[in-house]
């Protein structure tokens, strides 16, 4: 049952960015405790979309590090200095984000919403919080909740007069990196609905179909470019392709992130596991590692979406190399450089338009939750009152017709629901 915007006093969520559309989540959360802001990010696009701006706010709440739910956080905290809430993992990775955002920004030109010094005020408001462990704000519980998702990313759960639960972005299955997420009880769920509508493959099924791909190319002759997100993919693809004791190297901001994963121990699957992975992979740290990594036989390297990163100089020395093959991973937004290589064959490096003449393939490793995935959860939350975020506009149309006898929402950028 789908229902239009209720006009009662009481609880009130308000969507500032990331309702009708993917990344950017930011959303307010009025009750008796006062209002709280959930996550302040922006949708990483050619120019930026940021959301609508925040009014002042009593506390912050930072479901994980990525930046379409943290990039605007230090906009929000030079205004407004309030406590920021999240997992260790969220801190330190969100710290990386946040400024690679704004070198970004100044990079090509987009409007600076912040400066580097108010990244180090929002670590200084930062309050580091553990799963399962309550935290007050205006005399009503939080807890932090596993979301699947990434290493440290959250759920938070509100004890209060309302049970509600909010989940930022989720994964329900383990992964090689992150467990899948737990499922508490809720009257009122706010959830993100990325994969509205589609499945993924099987998880392992992908993951050997990469590890043989991978071991295709090596053995004629070739090297395997990985493209592959900082967080949280790169360490992912480490782990699974250690086995094959090739001569693996990592590039970009990967290895900070491998860093402050390896401190991460309650956060991840298998500490051990990921350590080893990390540990058995070589870090391109100079200019010369760059030149000696050209006897890699794999190279895991930013950027996911092929738009900047070390990963076009990899390439644009493979590219015509009919025994090599660059392996996608990761989402890809319509207008990246990733999106156009998919689709096109083609590729943009240093502003000129290429033909890639090696193999290229795409494997299916999200981190977010399939259709029934996300059918299964709000189930098994079994709450009255379902809001669908962070999904396509109308493709969240096809989740809300599973919800049969629940109320549900799909809000849009602005929207107002009081219940
Ligand atoms: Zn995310």
């Amino acid at each position: 049952m789908l229902s239009d915007t209720a006009k009662v006093k009481g609880l009130k969520f308000t969507f500032y960015g990331g309702a009708d559309e993917v990344g950017g989540l930011a959303v307010t959360v009025e009750d008796g405790f006062g209002k709280v802001m959930f996550d302040y990010g922006l949708i990483p696009k050619d120019p930026p979309v940021h959301p609508l701006e925040a009014p002042p706010v009593d506390e912050i709440i930072l479901t994980h590090a990525h930046v379409d739910h943290s990039g605007m956080i230090p906009w929000l905290t030079s205004r407004y200095q309030v406590p920021v809430h999240g997992t260790y993992p969220t801190k330190e990775v969100g710290r990386l984000l946040m400024l690679d955002s704004l070198k970004v920004a100044r990079m090509e030109g987009y409007f600076e919403p912040y400066e580097n010094g108010d990244v180090d005020d929002t670590m200084s408001l930062f309050t580091v919080e553990r799963f399962d462990r309550g935290f007050n704000i205006g005399g009503t519980e939080f807890i932090p909740r596993m979301a699947g998702h990434i290493p440290g990313a959250a759920m938070f759960e509100i004890r209060g007069e309302n049970n509600i639960l909010f989940t930022g972005d989720i994964h329900t299955v383990e992964t090689r990196l992150v467990p899948g997420a737990v499922v508490p009880k809720a009257d009122v769920l706010v959830i993100e609905s990325t994969y509205s509508g589609r499945e993924h493959p099987d998880r392992k099924q992908t993951e050997d179909g990469l590890v043989d791909k991978v071991k295709e190319i090596v053995e004629r002759g070739g090297q395997a470019i990985l493209p592959a997100f900082a967080v949280g993919r790169t360490q992912e693809l480490l782990m699974i392709l250690e086995k094959t004791g090739y001569n693996i190297w990592v590039d970009g901001m990967g290895r900070k992130v491998n860093r402050i994963y390896g401190k991460s121990r309650e956060y991840v699957t298998s500490h051990n596991d990921l350590k080893r992975a990390c540990l058995r992979a070589y870090a391109v740290e100079t200019n010369e590692d760059r030149f000696r990594s050209d006897r890699a036989d794999v190279i895991v390297t930013t950027s996911g979406m092929l738009d900047g990163g070390p990963a076009l100089n990899y390439i644009e020395k493979i590219r015509n190399d009919p025994k090599s093959g660059i392996l996608m991973s990761g989402f890809q937004v319509e207008e990246s450089n990733g999106y156009r290589l998919l689709n096109t064959g083609h590729l943009e490096i240093n502003g000129v338009l290429e033909k890639v003449n090696c193999e290229v393939q795409r494997f299916d490793l999200s981190a977010h939750a399939g259709h029934s995935g996300l059918v299964d959860f709000v189930n098994k939350c079994d709450p009255e009152t379902v809001m669908l975020v962070h999904g396509d506009g109308d493709r969240r149309k096809i989740l809300a017709d599973e919800f049969d006898g629940r109320k549900v929402f799909l809000p849009k950028k602005g929207d107002e629901i009081v219940l």
